[in-house]
C-alpha cells in the first residue's frame, strides 16, 4: 500500500452524495463550513447518460452491480437470505436523483402524527414524528425553488398550508393524464397535476429541453429533469469549500474516547485506506447503507453498531409498494407524449380511514404502463 499524508482535519464530513448528502454539503458550503464528500460511486456526467438499455440494465451503468457489491434480501428471519436487486438506487454522485422520476408531492400534516391517528398497532413500531409538517413546511419550500419543480399549488386539496406556490407552472398533460382527471372528476374525486422536479420552463439560468419518460428513467442528458447531480453538487462547488471525492468508500465510523464521531475510514480509487477527521459526521448513505455503516461501525464500546441503542438499525426496512389498475381505452393514448409518466395524481384515498381496515391509505396516479417497463 502507498503511504499517502492522512488529510487535513475538517469541518464536517459527508458520507454519500445523493440527495441527502448534496442537499447537506450545499447548506453546509453556503453556510461557510468546508465540507469533504465520499462517495462511493463514481461522478458522472451528463454526456455518459442516456438510452442505452443495454448499458443501464444489463451493465449496471445506472444501478448497484450485484457481482460486486451483492445485497441479500429475505422478508423474514426464517427464509433464507438470497442476493437480490433489493431498492436499486443508484450509487454514484447524485445518488437516487439520477433516475429518479422526481415527482414531489410533499407529506400530508397528518403523516407526521400517524401514530396518534391509527392508535397502537401491535407488532408494530409505529410512532409520530419528533417534528410536524409546520416544521418541515419551510425546507420543502426551499427544495421546490432549488429544483424549479413543476406544480400547481392548492389544486391537491389534501396537502397542508404551504408558504409560497411553485416555482414553475406544471409539465404539459399527457393524454393519460386527462383520462385520469376526467375520471376523477365524474367520480367527484380531488385530482392535481404530479408535481415533478422536472423543468416546465426555463429557470435559474437552466434551460427546459423536451425529455422522453424512457430518456428520464435512464438519467437525463439533458438537464431539465432537477437532481442532486445538476443543482445541489454545483451549488455546494461554486462555493469552493466542497471537496467532492467519488469512488471513495466508507467502510467504517470512528469514534473518540467520549465516544462521538470523530472521523471515517474510507478506501479510495486507489484502494488504499485513509482516515479523514472532522467536527461533524454526516451519514448520507440512503436507508439500507446508512444501516448497514452503523452496523458496521462496531466496537467494545458499541458492540450493536453505532446509534443503535434500540436494537432497531436495519430492521423493517420498506421499499415502494404497489398495486396496479389497468384500462383500456377505444382512442390513442399517445403514452409517449406529455410530462412525465407519471403526470396526474390523487390523494383522495391517502389519508388513513378506521373503515379500510388498514393503516393510512396510498397515492392513486396515472401512469402509462409502457414507460414503467421503459419501453417510450
Ligand atoms: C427507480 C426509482 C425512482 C424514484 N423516484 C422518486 C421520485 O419520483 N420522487 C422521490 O421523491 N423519490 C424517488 N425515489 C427515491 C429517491 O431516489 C430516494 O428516496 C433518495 O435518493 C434517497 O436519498 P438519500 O440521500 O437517502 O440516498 P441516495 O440518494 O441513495 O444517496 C446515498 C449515496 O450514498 C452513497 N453511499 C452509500 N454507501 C456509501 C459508503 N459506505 N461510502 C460512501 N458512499 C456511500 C451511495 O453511492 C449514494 O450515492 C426513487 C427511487 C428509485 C429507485
Amino acid at each position: 500500500m502507498a503511504h499517502k499524508p492522512k488529510p487535513d482535519r475538517t469541518d464536517a464530513v459527508i458520507i454519500g452524495a445523493g440527495a441527502s448528502g448534496a442537499a447537506a454539503a450545499k447548506v453546509l458550503t453556503e453556510h461557510g463550513l468546508r465540507v469533504v464528500a465520499l462517495e462511493k460511486g463514481p461522478w458522472r456526467k451528463k454526456e455518459s447518460f442516456g438510452g442505452d438499455e443495454l448499458a443501464n440494465i444489463n451493465r449496471y451503468n445506472l444501478w448497484p452491480d450485484p457481482l460486486t457489491n451483492p445485497r441479500t434480501h429475505r422478508t423474514s428471519a426464517s427464509e433464507e437470505a438470497k442476493v437480490n436487486l433489493f431498492c436499486p438506487v443508484p450509487q454514484m454522485v447524485g445518488g437516487g436523483t439520477v433516475h429518479w422520476q422526481g415527482w414531489l408531492p410533499r407529506f400530508t400534516p397528518n403523516d407526521f402524527r400517524l401514530r396518534t391517528i391509527v392508535g397502537e398497532l401491535p407488532g408494530t413500531t409505529l410512532v409520530d414524528w419528533p417534528i410536524t409538517y409546520d416544521d418541515l413546511e419551510p425546507y420543502y419550500t426551499k427544495v421546490e425553488w432549488a429544483f424549479g419543480v413543476s406544480g400547481q399549488a392548492g389544486a391537491n386539496k389534501f396537502e397542508g398550508t404551504r408558504s409560497r406556490s411553485y416555482p414553475c407552472p406544471p409539465l404539459p398533460m399527457s393524454r393519460y393524464a386527462q383520462k385520469f382527471h376526467e375520471g376523477c372528476r365524474n367520480l367527484g374525486y380531488n385530482s392535481f397535476p404530479t408535481p415533478q422536479a422536472a423543468l416546465s420552463r426555463s429557470f435559474n439560468g437552466r434551460k427546459r429541453t423536451v425529455i422522453s419518460a424512457f430518456a428520464q428513467q435512464h438519467g437525463d442528458p439533458t438537464g431539465t429533469r432537477s437532481s442532486a447531480l445538476n443543482v445541489f453538487v454545483p451549488d455546494a462547488l461554486a462555493t469552493g469549500r466542497y471537496d467532492l471525492r467519488p469512488d471513495c468508500y466508507v467502510h467504517e465510523i470512528t469514534v473518540d474516547e467520549q465516544g462521538r464521531a470523530k472521523g471515517v475510514v474510507y478506501q479510495d480509487t486507489d484502494g488504499d485506506f485513509i482516515e479523514q477527521e472532522a467536527d461533524v459526521v454526516i451519514v448520507a448513505c440512503g436507508a439500507v447503507e446508512t444501516a448497514r455503516l452503523l452496523l458496521l461501525s462496531r466496537s467494545g464500546r458499541f458492540p450493536n453498531g453505532l446509534a443503535n441503542g434500540s436494537d432497531l438499525v436495519g430492521r423493517n426496512v420498506t421499499f415502494h409498494e404497489y398495486s396496479a389498475a389497468i384500462g383500456l381505452f377505444d382512442d390513442p393514448i399517445y403514452a409517449w407524449a406529455g410530462g412525465g409518466y407519471v403526470s396526474a395524481s390523487s390523494f383522495e384515498f391517502y389519508e388513513h380511514d378506521d373503515k379500510r381496515g388498514h393503516a393510512s391509505g396510498g397515492l392513486r396516479r396515472a401512469q402509462c404502463l409502457g414507460c414503467e417497463q421503459g419501453q417510450p
